[in-house]
């Protein structure tokens, strides 16, 4: 599924968070956002799932528009920086409640997903039980229950130790890439974005400052911003 993004713009009181951002991402194609704390990744992820409307832009999903859809209308997957899981449902209940959510055939569906997240031998426990990153396991198979055309990350690793985190990025990111899944991935960390993503698109005063492969922006930094931001971390 591809997804176009054409000058979409957002304004809270004076700050305008969004300033007629666009991209375009291929099917299967995977994107970081990487940008400094408080300067709109958030927020950008939100209007894209439909939690936030934009004052301006469209959204196109394989061109079709779906600016004035609803979230559960756009099939979009969501995982956020806390796992956030029901706390009274079994992992496989967790993982069924996404699948029910898209009115798919559960079973087999919960099977395959704790299958893939390595954790069929938890299916009956609960989410307490678990450790944070399995946790965050979970959540990912939730999400990927509703079958989305799109699945969005919102800093996923950031709750967890860093040995763990540098484990769940490479385990993620195999993951996408075998179900060939189109995601955007947000972080604040240069490295974790240049990892989990083909495209970077480099976030900053409401708009990509750089939207490149980390190959590029290492060899062809488009301004100062760009060279200050990785700093010695790629340049
Ligand atoms: P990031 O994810 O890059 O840290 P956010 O998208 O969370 O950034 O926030 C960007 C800016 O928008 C911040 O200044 C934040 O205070 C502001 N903001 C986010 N959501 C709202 C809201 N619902 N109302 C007012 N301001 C908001």
């Amino acid at each position: 599924m591809t997804i176009q993004v054409e000058r979409l713009s957002k304004k809270f009181r004076i700050d305008q968070v969004l300033n007629s951002l666009s991209f375009k991402l291929e099917a299967g194609e995977k994107m970081s956002i990487v940008g400094p704390s408080g300067s709109g990744k958030t927020t950008l992820l939100r209007i894209l799932a439909g939690l936030e409307i934009p004052d301006q832009g469209t959204i196109l999903l394989e061109e079709k528009d779906v600016t004035r859809l609803s979230a559960r209308q756009r099939n979009i997957g969501l995982v956020f920086q806390q796992p956030l899981l029901f706390p009274h449902m079994t992992v496989a209940e967790n993982i069924a409640y996404g699948a029910h959510m898209n009115g798919k055939k559960t079973e087999s569906t919960v099977k395959d997903l704790l299958a893939a997240i390595n954790l069929t031998e938890a299916a009956a426990q609960f989410p307490a039980e678990l450790s944070g990153g399995q946790q965050q396991r979970v959540a990912l198979a939730r999400a990927l229950a509703i079958e989305p055309e799109i699945l969005l990350l919102d800093e996923p690793f950031s709750s967890l130790d860093p040995n763990l985190r540098q484990d769940m990025r490479y385990w993620v990111r195999d993951l996408l890439d075998k179900r060939g899944i189109t995601s955007i991935f947000v972080t604040h960390d240069r490295e974790e974005a240049m990892l989990m993503g083909d495209k970077i698109g480099v976030f900053h005063e409401g708009t990509f400052q750089q939207f490149a492969t980390a190959e590029e922006i290492k060899l062809n930094p488009r301004n100062p911003f760009i060279v200050e931001f990785f700093d010695h971390h790629m340049l």
